[in-house]
């Protein structure tokens, strides 16, 4: 599956939330409301458990399934994972690789990051791969190097060909869960930064087709003026993708920003 960024890219990471009948009501509300979403790519990302389930809901409508996360081997003794052909066969079409609370908890590193980007894309999954700067390095001037090393590392070894199937996620660890928001000049500063990596890596036509999403405390009063800038394609939603209505008023605001700036 080619990506484009003609369309806004919104994405719900769930995280450790809902139950089978919570994630139910959820989605068939968002269901409803598609129709009027067409105008942006829409995806959910809740727990392995909920997939199948959701998958069924969404079925026959533009809502799209992800996974939170995977791991890069197809089968074996690895208690307590989930692989590749596991999530297609749930109905997943992308994963989220190297969320900065799986960094931060789990002990994911760039390398794992590399691995699981190179495995999601061997079984047709989309990588959606989060990369992004933590207080500390932000207020000491090193943004711009952790998202560089972040960049090269996770996308070590992958081509042309698999960058055009790579979403990346900006996400702001001091945004992320927070309340706190980057401006919308802070995030596009380091957006644009990250498609001018990319055009160096693989070429600017590559790299102006590439979907790169904000993420870190996206409400849908903060959705239009991040989503205006240039290199901001979309957003990757925590708290805000939890209830129907607001995720549904986030993509309504992304895709009014992305009609205005095109
Ligand atoms: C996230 O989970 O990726 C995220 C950005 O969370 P929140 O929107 O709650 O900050």
């Amino acid at each position: 599956m080619t990506i484009s960024n003609e369309k806004p890219f919104i994405a719900g990471n769930w995280k450790m939330h809902k139950t089978i009948p919570e994630a139910v009501e959820m989605v068939k509300a968002l269901k409803e409301a598609s129709p009027q979403l067409t105008d942006a790519e829409l995806v959910v990302i809740p727990p392995y458990t909920i997939l199948s389930e959701v998958k069924k809901v969404i079925e026959g409508s533009t809502v799209q399934l992800g996974a939170q996360n995977l791991f890069w081997e197809e089968k074996g003794a690895f208690t307590g994972e989930i692989s590749p052909p596991m999530l297609k066969d749930a109905g997943c079409q992308y994963a989220t690789i190297g969320h900065s609370e799986r960094r931060q908890y789990f002990g994911e590193t760039n390398e794992t990051v590399n691995k699981k980007v190179k495995a999601a894309l061997a079984h047709e999954l989309t990588p959606i791969m989060c990369i992004g700067e933590s207080l500390e390095e932000r207020e000491k001037g090193k943004t711009m190097e952790k998202v560089e090393t972040q960049i090269n590392s996770g996308l070590d070894g992958l081509g042309k060909e698999e960058m055009r199937l790579i979403v990346i996620a900006y996400e702001p660890i001091w945004a992320i869960g927070t309340g706190v928001t980057a401006t919308p000049s802070q995030a596009e500063e380091v957006h644009s930064f990250i498609r001018e990596k990319l055009a160096e890596k693989y070429g600017n036509e590559i790299a102006s087709y590439a979907i790169i999403l904000y993420g870190g405390s996206v409400k849908p009063d903060n959705t239009y003026s991040l989503l205006k800038k240039n290199n901001i394609n979309g957003a990757l939603v925590g708290g805000a993708s939890l209830e129907a209505d607001s995720f549904i008023q986030i993509t309504k605001e992304a895709i009014k920003a992305y009609k205005e700036k095109k």
